[in-house]
């Protein structure tokens, strides 16, 4: 039968492209966890994915009440969980204030990081139950968080610090809405995001895989300059930016392309090795890749599970 596969922000860009790349073939019913249901329903029908190859399912990543809500809509639809990808990120370079999700975390940390921290750890439970052999847990990651790579210092480099800001409830009223406790900046926020994104994965590769036999991965699958991720962005940045990559940085890849990477990461009898960082080259051949200093950090990553765990609610 098909297995079952939850895409968070399946709504645009690389969700969306990956859950009409699993959806062709044919062994997968996709649920697209989406904030916006008739932009999610209109984005399916337009990418041609089939009416019985996906369900849409409300999940707003900013509300942890909305994460809670989701999950036992899920539960309630029958269906096992075989596979999750935590796809879904907010990117808010050109903000001057910090915004804040229903909880009141900074927005980026609180969406890309704590919703789906939640999501995946309620979650788990649910795909404990499967009995799908090859059962996989991916958050997208990126480069930009990871400062042993050319793009990864572009300032503002992304930095966790000693997670005062993270302790302090990451609301600006304590201490302050970044992890590091510093200055609020919407790019190293985003940066910071994705750090936490793929230090949770490897947390969860260190706690769970042998009890569960899950894979945890995460992966980095190329600079899709074209999606709605930029849209923050001043105008000028929007025109140059896919150029740029396209020529300059080489690192452009399509959104189709991107799509069929982390479907290969959900999918690929051959990526099923758990706590790997997947990346592909220019011949789009996947490799495990290495993580920056911080990003592979065991302790930090200890320290960021353990205090996340108190601010969404679970400890
Ligand atoms: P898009 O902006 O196109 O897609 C982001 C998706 O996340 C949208 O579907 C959006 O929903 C959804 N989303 C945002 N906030 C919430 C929320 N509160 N609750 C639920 N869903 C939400 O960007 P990309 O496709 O580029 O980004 C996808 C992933 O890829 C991200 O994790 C990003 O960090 C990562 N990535 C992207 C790169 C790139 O170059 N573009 C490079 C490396 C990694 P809606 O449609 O309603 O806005």
């Amino acid at each position: 039968g098909q297995g079952t596969c939850i895409v968070t922000g399946a709504s645009s860009g690389l969700g969306l492209a990956t859950a009409k790349a699993l959806a062709e073939t044919g062994k997968w019913h996709i649920i697209m966890a989406c904030r916006n249901f008739l932009k999610a329903e209109r984005a399916a029908k337009s990418a041609g994915i089939a009416k019985e190859n996906y369900t849409i399912m409300h999940l707003d990543l900013a509300s942890l009440d909305s994460v809670r809500q989701f999950v036992d809509t899920f539960r309630r639809s029958g269906r096992p969980l075989d596979v999750l990808v935590c796809n879904a990120a907010v990117y808010l370079p050109t903000a001057k204030e910090p915004a804040f999700t229903a909880e009141g975390f900074e927005l980026s940390v609180g969406t890309n990081h704590l919703g789906h921290f939640l999501l995946s750890r309620l979650l788990l439970e649910d795909m404990k139950k499967s009995d799908y052999p090859s059962k996989r847990l991916i958050i997208v990651g990126s480069i930009t968080g990871n400062t042993n790579t050319l793009a990864g210092n572009v300032p503002p480099k992304a930095n966790l610090g000693d997670l005062r800001g993270l302790s302090g409830g990451l609301n600006g009223l304590n201490r302050s809405a970044m992890i590091d406790g510093g200055v609020f900046d919407g790019a190293k926020a985003y940066k910071d995001s994705k750090v936490c994104n793929m230090l949770t994965m490897q947390e969860f590769h260190r706690r769970l895989h042998e009890e569960t036999g899950i894979a945890f991965a995460s992966l980095y699958p190329g600079c899709i300059a074209t999606t709605g991720l930029f849209r923050e962005h001043i105008p000028l940045f929007r025109l140059l930016f896919p150029p740029f990559q396209k020529y300059i940085t080489k690192g452009f890849v399509s959104e189709h392309e991107a799509g069929k990477r982390l479907a290969q990461v959900v999918s690929d009898p051959s990526l099923t090795k758990s706590g790997a960082y997947w990346s592909w080259n220019k011949h789009s051949a996947s490799f495990q890749n290495q993580l920056s200093q911080e990003a592979s950090d065991a302790e930090k990553a200890r320290k960021v599970w353990e205090i996340s765990e108190k601010l969404v609610g679970l400890a």
